[in-house]
């Protein structure tokens, strides 16, 4: 039997988007298991703890693909590393703009010099969840604008529960 092909979509999700989730039902379609990697990252402020994102992830990609396909963790320091440790072959990454190209192209060189068995697999944003982004979700939900079809229904709750009923943030 074929081993089976492992990749990682590493990334804030503060909070998860329908761009993301899109990439991630996709990447089921290349790939045997996919493990979305929150990034814990002391130094950036966010709404959502990586436990709670690592929830929200679970709870709305859990039934994409196969039972069991997408799994969700928490993940801090090198990305290869986590990657080495799950047995993964690639990272996915998602493309919606040349903006997004510029920020890649460095990180997947200096990912294949430390891991050069670990492939970065681009995936381009569909079309209509090109302009999404989770800083604009959440600049959009904290000035009172509705986020209705940007983010799966049960994160939006979060959202604007979290939005409403305080103002701490969390790394
Ligand atoms: P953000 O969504 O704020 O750019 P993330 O770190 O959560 O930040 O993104 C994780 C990955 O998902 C990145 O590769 C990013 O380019 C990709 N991504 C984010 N939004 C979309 C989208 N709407 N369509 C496709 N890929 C996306």
């Amino acid at each position: 039997m074929l081993p089976s092909r492992i990749a990682i979509f590493p990334g804030s999700f503060d909070p998860l988007t329908v761009g993301h989730v899109d990439v991630i039902r996709r990447a089921t379609t290349l790939f045997d298991r996919v493990i979305v990697a929150v990034l814990v990252n002391p130094d950036k402020q966010a709404i959502f703890t990586a436990e709670e994102r690592v929830a929200m992830i679970a709870e709305s990609c859990g039934g994409l693909g196969k039972p069991g396909q997408v799994a969700a963790d928490a993940f801090e320091g090198l990305l290869v590393r986590f990657a080495a440790r799950h047995n993964a072959c690639a990272i996915i990454r998602g493309l919606r703009s040349g903006v997004d190209f510029d920020y890649e192209r460095p990180m997947a060189s200096m990912n294949t010099h430390l891991a050069s068995d670990i492939q970065t697999v681009c995936l381009m944003a569909s079309d209509r969840y090109a302009h999404i982004s989770s800083r604009l979700v959440r600049e959009v939900a904290s000035l009172g604008g509705s986020v209705t079809g940007l983010v799966p229904p049960s994160v939006e709750a979060l959202l604007l529960a979290r939005l409403k009923g305080e103002t701490k943030t969390h790394p």
